[in-house]
């Protein structure tokens, strides 16, 4: 199965704070470095780098998208639902229905278990 996830993006434009000595524009949910480029926000981890830190290497939306099959099948899917959860608007009927149907199996799997 395959689910794309529509995530808001932001640029950030460092002339933004040029003349303000206090200009925080925050830091990367992933890495912890300061924001630059373009961020694209990812529930629950907040605003990630989408672009590589160095040429070659990966972006932090990449690290955790490719991190997410060894994190286990639901708690991937919890992310992946946060995030609908989060955005619902953004997301089609089929995607949430999708996400949906796949957060209630561990609920299933206890329910079985338990003879119901
Ligand atoms: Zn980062």
């Amino acid at each position: 199965m395959k689910i794309t996830l529509d995530l808001p993006e932001h640029t950030v434009d460092p002339s933004d704070g040029y003349n303000d000595p206090y200009y925080d524009p925050g830091v990367c949910g992933n890495c912890g470095y300061e924001k630059s480029g373009t961020m694209a926000k990812l529930v629950p981890y907040g605003w990630v780098h989408t672009e590589p830190p160095h040429e070659g290497e990966k972006s932090c939306l990449q690290a955790i998208v490719d991190n997410l099959p060894q994190i286990g099948a639901s708690a991937a899917w919890l992310v992946v639902g946060q995030h609908v959860a989060r955005y619902p608007s953004r997301h089609s009927a089929s995607t949430i229905r999708s996400v949906i149907t796949e957060l209630l199996k561990p609920a299933w799997k206890v329910r079985k278990e338990a003879g119901r």
